[in-house]
């Protein structure tokens, strides 16, 4: 029995992804005594947040950086940091920026929802999202057209959540950004390279760092260092309603150095072998065609994807997918998430001992 199960809650197989809500991601034995001993000791917070921010920077060549309770908190962080600029007045007015140069402009392909809406995060850190273009097309002049004296600065949202076609490239953003002495804020939750966005012009970049880094629930905000100074003193307004513990700093810092010397190779390794075993016994299954796809945002992802014939099986790819996540363990795949026709598996978050559970439950779901 796991902890979750011992409160009377489902054993969970998590096959779909770095999902929020399924936990996100598992942290590693060194990840976790990292924040146990942050966890069992006193330290000046203050002085915390800003040698954790010189660390992070270290790691994601920014000038500075600063730790936050989670990806979504540095974009409200960040856009309250944009707006006050630091200013103690305005920082305890926050959210309300009436007034101030207020509106972020986003082109209109990257306004998503992962949980909440973006433009609620924006909000939250007294922006106004102001859309521009068109979903599936957005120019650089729909950018450039909608600068305003109201204007605080330009996002852009890199993710497999966003429209990838049509829209005005990151570089592009940063050079209109620049021409206009704004900023450029990116938010890179999910990303795997943590200095990519930076390099290309960004001013502030946003990471969760409990998705690609497998830490303890955080996030962190690299870039300018006027900037970060400026979102560092939220934690005197808004930011105390998004506290980040020195457990979870702490488990922050060691993920960021494990990350460092990833065995890349292992990594995709460990997917493949995982997908291999699935693929070789659920393609003895009649009906079932199963085999590996690379991700289609082209990380470093790869996922079992198993079709299924219907008139062989009597169950529609989702018929199955609502059964696998029926009872104990309850198996979560992407489809859930995703709706699609198909079954994907995705090895990632799996732990020792899931894959063959998984295919038991195939199993007996198919015989019924
Ligand atoms: C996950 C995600 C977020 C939110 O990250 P949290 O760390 O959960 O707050 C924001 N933007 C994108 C693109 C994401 O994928």
């Amino acid at each position: 029995m796991n902890v979750y199960e011992k409160i009377g809650l489902q054993r969970v197989i998590n096959c779909s992804g770095r999902m929020t809500y399924l936990g996100v991601s598992t942290f590693s034995d060194e990840v976790a005594k990292a924040a146990v001993e942050g966890g069992q000791s006193y330290v000046v917070i203050a002085d915390l947040l800003e040698r954790a921010g010189q660390i992070i920077a270290g790691y994601t060549g920014g000038e500075d950086a600063c730790p936050t309770s989670c990806a979504s908190a540095a974009i409200a962080l960040s856009v309250a940091g944009i707006i006050t600029g630091g200013k103690k007045s305005l920082v305890e007015r926050m959210p309300d920026s009436t007034g101030l140069k207020n509106e972020i402009i986003v082109q209109r392909g990257h306004v998503i929802e992962f949980g909440a809406p973006m433009k609620t995060v924006i909000r939250t850190g007294g922006g106004i999202l102001k859309e521009v273009g068109n979903v599936n097309i957005t120019l650089p002049e729909d950018i450039e057209e909608a600068i305003d004296e109201n204007t605080a600065a330009l996002f852009f949202c890199k993710s497999h959540h966003c429209v990838q076609e049509g829209i005005v490239p990151i570089e592009t953003m940063a050079e209109i950004a620049h021409r206009h002495n704004l900023p450029l804020l990116v938010d890179a939750a999910a990303e795997e390279d943590f200095r990519k966005y930076l390099k290309k012009g960004a001013d502030l970049v946003c990471y969760s760092g409990a998705k690609a880094l497998e830490a303890t629930t955080s996030g962190f905000v690299t870039g300018r260092k006027d900037l970060i100074a400026a979102v560092r003193k939220q934690y005197g307004g808004i930011g105390r309603c998004m506290k980040v513990g020195k457990e979870q700093i702490m488990g922050l810092l060691k993920a960021l150095e494990c990350y460092e010397n990833k065995d890349m190779d292992a990594y995709v390794r460990n997917q493949k072998e995982t997908n291999a075993y699935l693929i070789e016994e659920l393609n003895k299954l009649p009906g079932l065609k199963a085999r590996e796809v690379q991700d289609e945002a082209g990380r470093a992802i790869y996922r079992c994807v198993v079709e299924v014939d219907e008139k062989i099986t009597g169950m529609k790819a989702l018929d199955i997918d609502m059964a696998l996540l029926e009872g104990n363990p309850s198996v979560r795949t992407r489809n859930e998430f995703l709706n699609a026709t198909v079954l994907t598996f995705d090895p990632r978050p799996m732990v020792k001992g899931d894959k063959e559970l998984i295919v038991e439950k195939i199993k007996t779901i198919l015989q019924k």
